[in-house]
């Protein structure tokens, strides 16, 4: 992975599968304890630039690749939490002013500031144009009203990026608000997932937020909610690698150790095939991931249909290799806890948040016909 990597990732890479081993930590379920933790062993400092306590110039999405795939390899509630501190915070990295900027990144890097970003509702879910939560201009605010629908962070977040509409214009009509988490007239209501993931409606009534809170310009929301899916896509892929290359482990030791007609599991070259179609699943997401994570940091080539096709490869190939480890482990694959069982629960949503699959190959399809 030389090509892709340097050491500073890869010191990064190794610390984090380090303290992510640590006892207790893939089976914490407190979110908040979580992004807690996370701000004491530094690494929420990928998520923003080094002027604001962050650990590079500006945030690299190698960084982010290497410790999402570390951190999914022990918990996924873990690394929603990190992921949700960097999606949360980037559309102030990318468009906020300094004292935007002041305000929060500093504190999304201690955990003070749990980050939400909100999109979705319950008309526009892959079709982000049909927002309907508006933004109406009096005096020196805004008053919002609308509501949103699975929000990771609903409710425990301290920072919200809203995106709402200041005029019709489908695309061009939407703007970015950065909306403190306890402003009146925002409420949330919990939905609960098949795995563990704080998440639920957010709703705005009247709610009044000052014209300073206004991300960017008025009409610019549309192509920063892209820009930043666009970042952030290839770090799902990666999520998804790191799940998918626990579940190929587990298998491994399974198959070593479970004997059945008077032999280990891994003696039978069905298991062999299956732990080969897993290790090329692991693999070749790899590959995918990391050329392009190093194409957007560095050579400026990388595009939205590298993501797309980081994020749609490895996230379907995650599915597969976490099945044939539930069915390696039998009936034992199926029991409340199982690692595998766990994996299996939630590894499902990757396939839809930032995009769906289907999207994915829409993004991909429309690159290559333009
Ligand atoms: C765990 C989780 C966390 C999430 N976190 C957030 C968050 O923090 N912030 C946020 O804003 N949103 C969040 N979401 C919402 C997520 O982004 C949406 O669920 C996703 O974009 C899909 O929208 P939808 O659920 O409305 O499905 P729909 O858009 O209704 O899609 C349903 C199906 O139709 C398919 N489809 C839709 N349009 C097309 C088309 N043109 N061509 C072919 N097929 C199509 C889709 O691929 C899908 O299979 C989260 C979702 C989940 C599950």
């Amino acid at each position: 992975m030389g090509q892709f990597l340097d050491e500073r990732h890869v010191e990064l890479k190794r610390r984090a599968h380090a303290w992510a081993d640590a006892p207790g930590l893939e089976s914490e379920e407190d979110a908040r304890v979580l992004v807690a933790k996370l701000a004491e062993s530094g690494f929420l400092r990928a998520c923003v630039p080094a002027a604001y306590g962050g650990l590079r110039d500006k945030v690299e999405l190698r960084d982010l690749v290497v410790l999402r795939a570390a951190l999914g390899y022990r918990s996924s509630l873990l690394d929603t939490m990190f992921a949700m501190q960097g999606l949360g915070s980037y559309p102030v990295t990318l468009a906020g002013t300094d004292a935007q900027k002041q305000a929060l990144l500093p504190r999304v890097v201690t955990g003070e500031a749990i980050c939400a970003f909100a999109i979705t509702e319950p008309e526009a879910g892959s079709d982000v144009s049909a927002v309907a939560t508006r933004a109406v201009r009096d005096g020196d605010h805004y008053v919002l009203d609308g509501e949103k629908c699975f929000i990771s962070n609903a409710g425990i977040a301290d920072s919200y990026v809203v995106f709402a509409r200041t005029s019709d214009d489908r695309h061009r009509g939407l703007s970015a608000f950065l909306v403190d988490g306890h402003a009146n007239g925002l409420t949330t209501e919990p939905i609960a997932l098949i795995a563990p993931h704080p998440i639920g409606f957010v709703r705005f009534r009247g709610c009044r937020v000052p014209a300073s809170a206004l991300l960017g310009g008025e009409g610019e929301g549309f192509a920063l909610a892209m820009s930043t899916l666009d970042f952030f896509r290839t770090s799902v892929g990666a999520a998804a690698m790191g799940m998918a290359a626990r579940a190929r482990d587990e298998a491994i030791a399974r198959v070593k150790a479970r004997r059945q007609f008077g032999k280990p599991l891994a003696e039978f070259q069905a298991t062999q095939i299956a732990v080969a179609d897993m290790a090329v699943d692991v693999a070749a997401s790899t590959l995918l991931v990391l050329s392009a994570a190093h194409r957007i940091d560095v050579s400026g080539q990388g595009s939205s249909v590298d993501a797309a096709m980081a994020k749609l490869y490895a996230t379907e190939a995650a599915q597969r290799v976490i099945d044939r480890a539930v069915q390696l482990f039998g009936g034992q694959g199926v029991v409340a806890g199982a690692i595998v069982e766990r994996l299996y629960r939630e590894v499902r949503a990757l396939r839809i948040y930032e995009g769906t699959t289907e999207i994915q190959k829409l993004v991909i399809a429309r690159g290559l016909l333009r």
